[in-house]
Order: structure tokens, then C-alpha cells, then sequence
């Protein structure tokens, strides 16, 4: 789009602009603020969850913003009830229907709400982003129940669950288990039924973790056999080499590490890998293909409560991440209208330590630099850290580097662009987490780059400054 300003003519985007707004800014805020600084930054579209919250006393609640693992004290960039991290209680906003979780052993939990906190803020969120032009989607966790059963839990090779500090939050079921996945299709149903006037539905952890090394050899559960079992994979040969490859982890020397990277420097030295490596590939093609299974039940669902012209949007890893998480977004891009990468830059900080400690606690041998020299390159990440060490990878604090290069991550939206095939729209969610530094050098990589829009996580990590950048590079 051209438009003639001064008499220079500039490049104008229309590129899409959505914010992740979690309902307790407004409980803090109040509504009009909220609303008007996102309309002064030309917002097109709002995300919320559908939770309310008090603050906690005494130590009680959850902590917010969450550490995400080893937060190194993350802090807001915009005070709730004047304080940059604070311990909240949360509460429904709406009074669930129950007997759509009939015949299931999870069910939402229902905590009486104390006097004073409103309860139809998201319904008044809702209102004030229509009366504005503003879409509303809604963001929900489907896979993760209040208190997942151990029969649910994912499982690795080896037969153990993920323990702390194996994952990045409370362990989401595995998405082939039935009563989750039914609760997740049930909570869909009881939050449409609410909301019936939103816009959008945002899935978020529809996918197998792939925080930890370990992660990445999951999941060995009854259900996933099943299923595998069902749809024509061999399980046998899947079990048996991803445990070799378990194995071949446990007793890495340096040179072996070295050699890694020689494989995967070369498409054909990794051809030759995976065409004597059948059962991995229908490894990553089974979590593919369960993950896309449950978008189509989702998809199914919204057809059966005529809610075809809703939007629905897939929210997960980029790659490579992605490969292991089984967000097919080639075939994800056929069944969702929108399609979410995450460019989480504080978590792919600290993802090398994470993968790093642990293959030194399984090889005491091998030094640090060597094992992040590495993982750093196994992720295709890049940075210009000389002289590697755990300590260079962590979530960064309040003002703190990520140890990334933006621009780099240009790269995996190109390969997703590529796998959606033009069937779906890319609009990555960008953490705003980050300096002001970073901040304008992502919002600019986005603007020029082949995606049709963006989403920003979230309101509370925008101050003045980043609402400033976004403003001034953005449209
Ligand atoms: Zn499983």
C-alpha cells in the first residue's frame, strides 16, 4: 500500500497487529486505559483468557509473571496493583457447564470468587474491543487439566514421567490420551457456549513438549501405543531405535559430538541417517499425526455448533522444534485458518543450558564448551558468544541480552511459510520480553518479512517505550 505523505511516498503495511491482553491489566488498569493504548497503537485484534484474579497474601497464589523454569525474577513492564511481580489468585470468570465433563475424570475447578472481584471484565473486554473495531480471540490450554493423572502424564523412552525441572510449566497431558483430550474438547465446547461472540480460538500447548532434551524421546505412553499400534506405525522398530539413540546420549564422547555436526552440516550424510533410521522417522511422523488428529476433532466440533466462520489458530514451536513437538503446521495450515509460531527468544536463551546440563549430567566427561558448541548448532540457533558456558544461557533478566540474533529467526518463518504452502495465514506471536534494543529490531524483522501479521505476548511486557517502538515501525 503507497500513501503520499509530505510528498515522499512511503511504503505503508497493513500487516495484521494482535496483543495477548490478560484480563487482570484491566482489573489493575481499568478499562479505558487499557483499550486506549491499544487503540492508539492500532491494534486489530485483542487475545484473553477467560480468568480473573485477586491479588494473594502471604506467599500464597501463583507468582506473575510465572518463571518460566529459571526466570531470573522476569518482571512486568507495567505494574498490577502497582508492583512488577506479584502473587495472584485466579478464578473463572464464568460458571462452567459440568455436565459437559460427564463421564470424564477432569473437570474444571470451581473457587468462589470473592466479593469485589468483577467477574464480567472479559464479558466487558469483549464489548469495549467490538465497540472499538477490534477482533477477540480467545487463548485456552486444552491439554492442560487441573491436575493431570499419571496414566496421563507423557512417558520417555526410558519409562519415567517429566519431572521438575524437566518442563517449563505444569505437565500438559499427552495429547493422545483420551479423557484429556476430552477434556480439552469439552472446555472448548463450555467456553464457546459462554463467549459465543468472539472471533477467534486460540490453542496453546496442542503439542508434545520439546523444552528438554529428554522431552524430545517422548511419548512411550499406553495411549500413544495405541494409537500408533492403530494407525499401521511399528511400534516395535519406534521404540527400539529411539532407545538406541537414548543410549548412543548416554556415552557421548567429544569427537562423537564433533562428528554430529558433520551429519548435520550435510543433507546428504543426513539422508543416509534417516533412510537407515525408519523408526525415527515414523516416530516424528506419529506425533505429527497426533497432533493434527486433535485440531480435526476441534475442527469437527466447531462445525457441530455451527460455528464454522469462527478463526481458528494453531499456537506452538518454530522449527526445529517443531519436528519433535509435532506441530505439522504443512498439515495444521489445512485445518486452522491461522497458523502461531512462538519467537519466545527469552526460552530459546536458555534452551542450550537446559539440553546442555543435562548431556553433561549423563557424561560427566565432556566439557561445556564442547556440549554447547553443540546443541547451539543441533538447534540451528546463532549467537556471538566466544567462550561458551552454562551460565551465557539463561532466561535474561528485566533490561538483561537475549543471547540470540533477532533478524536469524527470519529464518524458521520462512520455513513454516514454506510448509503452510499459502493455505493458512503466519502470524507469528513475538514475545515482547526483551530490551528496547531487540524489541525494535524484532517488531522491524516482522514488518519485513513474508508473515501477514503478528501477535504480541503480551500487554504487561509492553511498556510506554515498546508501545512507542511498535507505534513508530510497525504501520
Ligand atoms: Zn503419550
Amino acid at each position: 500500500m503507497y500513501s503520499v505523505w509530505e510528498g515522499v511516498v512511503k511504503v505503508k503495511t497493513k500487516k495484521f497487529l494482535g496483543i495477548f491482553v490478560n484480563p487482570v491489566f484491566v482489573q489493575s488498569e481499568g478499562i479505558k486505559k487499557v483499550f486506549d493504548n491499544l487503540e492508539n497503537a492500532s491494534v486489530q485484534a485483542i487475545a484473553i483468557s477467560c480468568n480473573i484474579a485477586s491479588p494473594a497474601e502471604n506467599g500464597r497464589g501463583r507468582r506473575f509473571p510465572d518463571l518460566a523454569r529459571d526466570g531470573y525474577k522476569r518482571l512486568l513492564a507495567r505494574p498490577v496493583w502497582g508492583k512488577y511481580e506479584i502473587r495472584l489468585k485466579y478464578f473463572s470468570a464464568y460458571d462452567h457447564n459440568l455436565q459437559l465433563y460427564d463421564g470424564l475424570p477432569y473437570r474444571p475447578v470451581s473457587k468462589n470468587v470473592p466479593s469485589g472481584v468483577d467477574r464480567e471484565v472479559p464479558d466487558a473486554m469483549i464489548e469495549e474491543a467490538k465497540k472499538r473495531g477490534m477482533q477477540v480471540y480467545i487463548m485456552i490450554h486444552p491439554l492442560i487439566p487441573p491436575d493431570t493423572l499419571a496414566k496421563d502424564q507423557p512417558v520417555f523412552i526410558d519409562g519415567s514421567n517429566p519431572k521438575p525441572p524437566q518442563y517449563i510449566f505444569k505437565p500438559w497431558a499427552c495429547v493422545n490420551s483420551p479423557d484429556a483430550g476430552g477434556y480439552g474438547l469439552a472446555l472448548i465446547k463450555d467456553v464457546l457456549l459462554h463467549y459465543p461472540s468472539v472471533d477467534g480460538l486460540m490453542l496453546d500447548f496442542v503439542e508434545y513438549s520439546a523444552y528438554s532434551l529428554e522431552d524430545n524421546f517422548a511419548c512411550f505412553c499406553k495411549h500413544c501405543e495405541a494409537r500408533a499400534r492403530e494407525k499401521g506405525f511399528d511400534w516395535n522398530i519406534i521404540r527400539s531405535e529411539v532407545n538406541s539413540f537414548w543410549k548412543w546420549l548416554h556415552s557421548l564422547t567429544s569427537d562423537e559430538l564433533k562428528h554430529s555436526l558433520c551429519i548435520i552440516r550435510s543433507p546428504s550424510r543426513t539422508l543416509e541417517r534417516l533412510i537407515h533410521s525408519p523408526g525415527w522417522l515414523q516416530f516424528l511422523q506419529f506425533k505429527a499425526e497426533s497432533v493434527v488428529a486433535f485440531y480435526k476433532q476441534v475442527r469437527k466440533q466447531l462445525n457441530e455448533m455451527e460455528m464454522q466462520e469462527l478463526t481458528l489458530s494453531a499456537r506452538g514451536g518454530p522449527p526445529p522444534w517443531n519436528r519433535t513437538s509435532g506441530m505439522d503446521y504443512r498439515n495444521l495450515s489445512e485445518i486452522c485458518d491461522t497458523i502461531m509460531p512462538k519467537l519466545f527468544t527469552f526460552a530459546y536463551s536458555a534452551l542450550p543450558r537446559w539440553f546442555g546440563q543435562t548431556i553433561q549430567a549423563w557424561n560427566p566427561g565432556l566439557s561445556e564448551s564442547d556440549i554447547l558448541d553443540t546443541v547451539v548448532e543441533w538447534m540451528d540457533l546463532s549467537d556471538d558468544i566466544k567462550q561458551r558456558t552454562f551460565s551465557s544461557y539463561h532466561i535474561p533478566g528485566k533490561d538483561e541480552s537475549n543471547p540470540v540474533i533477532i533478524k536469524d529467526f527470519n529464518n524458521r518463518l520462512e520455513e513454516v511459510i514454506d510448509q503452510m504452502r499459502g493455505n493458512a495465514l503466519c502470524h507469528p506471536f513475538a514475545h515482547a520480553y526483551m530490551t528496547d534494543s531487540e524489541w525494535r529490531q524484532m517488531v522491524a524483522m516482522l514488518r519485513d518479512s513474508s508473515v501477514d501479521g503478528m501477535w504480541i505476548q503480551m500487554y504487561g511486557y509492553l511498556s510506554d517505550q515498546k508501545f512507542k517502538i511498535l507505534g513508530e515501525l510497525w504501520y
